[in-house]
């Protein structure tokens, strides 16, 4: 696939104005004249305003992906995920044409659907700059690789409207600072018929959400500890937000699979039990992470405000 493709198809993060190629490894924004340049590994479009930002200083400490730690701890930190990814999404669901993956941190998902899907062509993104460039690094483990790493802001999203047949994101929209905001640039970038693949998210109703997010929950306290946003909604939340930016077709699928969930004791012993609860006591009630599938219908147009 045509990389030009990608870079006509840029836009401004600061003044949504229309890109340009002015040499072979600079663009330029033809409204407010910014010029970023295309010729690293990974491309810098974060908004003048987000250029510095907490999820980047929160990820450059993080325990075992860490700037100084090797790209073999930070997949093994991920393994359960990976696995998951790899034994449940990827043979299921079928990745083709143009992929976004938002909030990829060192984007390993995006190399793995690259792997087992070659003909596609994926972008991996994330607002931390420091997670995609070792991202490079992962890559070279999982001898494979997105084409392309962009930074950006998912709330702010880079792309022309309708550029992506699929976006995916794995546990990265309860981190967004307005999911609703994030969603709604899933929407905008997705061509019609386009699909969205909103991995890993966790879905629980009020109590449970105030205990999760309270300073002695643990979605509290991993928000307390790396300054990061933590959200928690209830299901139908979740399927509010996406029917509201005019998606259709939503469907939630509870993940309870325990055995990958062993990084934490107390997570797969909760899970083990909640695998024999029936699905209805789940999301608005028992917190349970879920997966939320849904399609830019192009019988539907966009009812968001
Ligand atoms: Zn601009």
């Amino acid at each position: 696939m045509s990389t030009d493709d990608l870079i006509y198809n840029l836009i401004c993060p600061d003044c949504r104005g229309k890109i340009l190629p002015i040499s072979e490894d600079r663009i330029i924004c033809t409204r407010c004249r910014r010029r970023f340049s295309i010729g690293s590994s990974v491309i810098n479009m974060l908004p003048i305003a987000v250029q510095k930002n907490y999820e980047d200083d929160a990820w450059k400490v993080l325990p075992y992906e860490g700037i100084d730690k090797p790209a073999w701890m930070a997949l093994l930190h991920k393994r359960d995920r990976v696995l998951d990814f790899s034994e449940r999404i990827l043979p299921n669901f079928g990745f083709a044409g143009k992929i976004l993956e938002v909030g990829a941190g060192t984007s390993w998902a995006s190399a793995l659907i690259k792997k087992r899907f070659p003909k596609s062509f994926v972008v991996a993104t994330d607002i931390s700059t420091g997670a995609l460039e070792k991202g490079i690094a992962v890559a070279k483990l999982l001898d494979s690789s997105a084409d392309y790493r962009i930074a950006c802001d998912a709330e702010c999203l880079p792309f022309a409207d309708e550029y992506f047949d699929i976006i995916l994101s794995n546990a990265a929209i309860h981190h967004f600072h307005d999911p609703l905001r994030g969603i709604r640039e899933i929407w905008r970038v997705l061509k019609n018929g386009g699909r969205s693949c909103a991995l890993g998210e966790v879905a629980a109703g009020e109590l449970f959400k105030r205990i999760l997010t309270s300073r002695i929950g643990p979605a509290g306290k991993r928000a307390g500890s790396l300054g990061v946003e933590e959200k928690v909604f209830s299901l139908k939340t979740w399927t509010k937000f996406f029917q509201s930016c005019g998606f259709t077709d939503i469907e939630a699928h509870f993940d309870k699979t325990w055995k990958r969930k062993l990084y934490d004791w107390f997570v797969a012993l909760y899970y083990r039990v909640v695998s024999t609860f029936p699905n209805v006591l789940l999301g608005n009630f028992l917190p349970c992470n879920v997966d939320i599938y849904a399609v830019k219908s192009k019988r539907t147009g966009h009812t968001a405000a």
